[in-house]
């Protein structure tokens, strides 16, 4: 079995656009049966810049689920390229728990008996309701029964988890009286749901965590996304006023909850992670639950999550990017802006994203250039995902790390000059600064 010689030869001459030849082989071999042997680069540099790789996000969406939410800290050297203590005890010499290291400091930040890690919010909650409540009744509000985004709804997960879901109050307003005309001996939890991404304005009235901890089931709360500690003693100047009125795992905690659970990356910046954390009695019988075993995160998140822990514990928000382009004054943006040296400077409105505080802006500047250049920007190396709105294409710099500003400008320059050099191949991609340290 000879391959057509054809396919062969094209695929050679695409050896620069870095890919492996099986790779090549597939883009000639696509391009020769579409009768068009021509399309075969370009067919090879699409497969090229689809592969995962950094790009910088001029959205102002600090996070951007499609753009992996939150750049991670400096990764330190377990990540990679070594063996790790991952479930090893140097001490004594025998196996021991993938918990003890950021399952046990994220327990100490937030003040909690313990924690478990598994692969992001939605499995941690799942895990919870499978875990306490299975066959049994879990009560919530109907002004919480939420959909997040990506699917998730809080009444499917629940029906998934193998729990009954009791539903109390009405969509606007639910008392206290509501939850207890529900309780009966099969009510194994209540929970509570941060609405996330909606606000209800008006005639409302929900309960919280201090009075539902009196009715004697333990509460579980579901915050997702806001703070690890209300007084965030990670930031010099405390929280910015968009994130007032955010929940906050140890507030929530020492409110009475038996749990709370939320994501790794939404609400503490670091990598896509779920976090259950609270009663220890409650924590190891999620960590029992078979659930756990298929929920586990491997050890280059729990790597860059110990590494995300740590800087919280530190007191050094500094050290996390999302805290660093959450807390960057406009007028250091503003400044910014102008030493880009290209387009208008403007004043722009940034979001957190990843469906928290909705309808918060967060005051921020960037540069904006006339007409739509958004596709030529995504196809620059490296690609810079940018904003267009009322014809002009919106750069944020909330979101860019100061470091890739030259690489920013230098894109934005060959569009405004009109150079549309595609450069869609892998290999300037790693240039870019990539977060600090
Ligand atoms: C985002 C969110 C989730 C899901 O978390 P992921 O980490 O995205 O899976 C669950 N509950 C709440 C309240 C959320 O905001």
């Amino acid at each position: 079995m000879t391959r057509p010689p054809s396919v062969d030869a094209l695929a050679r001459e695409l050896a620069d656009v870095g890919l492996p030849h099986p790779l090549l082989v597939d883009a000639a071999r696509a391009a020769i049966a579409a009768g068009d042997p021509s399309s075969a680069r370009a067919r090879a540099e699409a497969m090229a810049g689809a592969l995962l790789g950094p790009v910088i996000n001029a959205t102002g969406v600090i996070l951007h689920t499609n753009l992996g939410r939150a750049p991670l800290p400096a990764l330190p050297t377990v990540a990679a390229r070594r063996y790790s203590n991952l479930e090893f005890d140097l001490a004594g010499g025998k196996r021991a728990s993938r918990s003890d290291h950021a399952a046990r400091l994220l327990a100490r930040a937030v003040g909690a008996e313990a924690a478990l890690v598994v692969n992001n919010g939605a499995s941690a909650l799942m895990l919870v309701l499978a875990a306490l409540a299975r066959d049994r009744s879990v009560i919530v509000s109907r002004g919480e029964l939420v959909e997040i985004g990506g699917g998730f709804r809080v009444p499917d997960v629940m029906a998934q988890s193998g729990c009954r879901l009791v539903e109390v109050g009405t969509t606007n307003r639910t008392r206290l009286a509501d939850y207890r005309s529900a309780l009966d001996g099969d009510v194994a939890l209540v929970l509570k749901v941060h609405q996330s991404n909606y606000r209800m304005v008006g005639f409302t009235e929900d309960v919280g965590v201090a009075p539902l901890s009196t009715l004697g089931p333990p509460v579980v709360a579901d915050i997702g996304s806001g703070l690890l500690d209300a007084s965030t003693p990670w930031l010099a100047g405390g929280p910015p006023v968009w994130l007032a009125g955010e929940p906050a795992a140890r507030q929530t905690l020492a409110a009475g909850a038996g749990l709370v659970t939320f994501s790794g990356d939404k609400l503490m910046g670091g990598p896509q992670a779920g976090i259950i954390a609270g009663r220890a009695d409650l924590v190891a019988l999620c960590a029992r639950h078979p659930l756990n075993r298929a929920l586990r995160p491997g050890g280059l998140v729990l790597a860059a999550l110990q590494e995300t822990v740590l800087a919280y514990l530190r007191r050094d928000g500094d050290a996390i990017p999302f805290w660093r382009m959450a807390a960057t004054p406009v007028e250091a943006l503003r400044a910014r802006a102008e030493r880009l040296g290209v387009g208008k400077v403007v004043d722009t409105v940034a979001v957190a994203g990843g469906g928290s505080v909705p309808g918060q802006d967060v005051p921020s500047a960037g540069v904006a250039l006339d007409g739509d250049h958004a596709a030529r920007l995504r196809a620059n190396d490296p690609p810079v995902v940018a904003r267009v709105h009322e014809g002009m294409t919106i750069c944020d710099l909330r979101t860019v790390d100061p470091l890739d500003d030259p690489v920013l400008a230098a894109a934005l320059l060959h569009h405004r000059t009109g150079d549309t050099s595609t450069g869609q191949g892998v290999s300037n991609r790693h240039q870019l600064a990539g977060g600090p340290g």
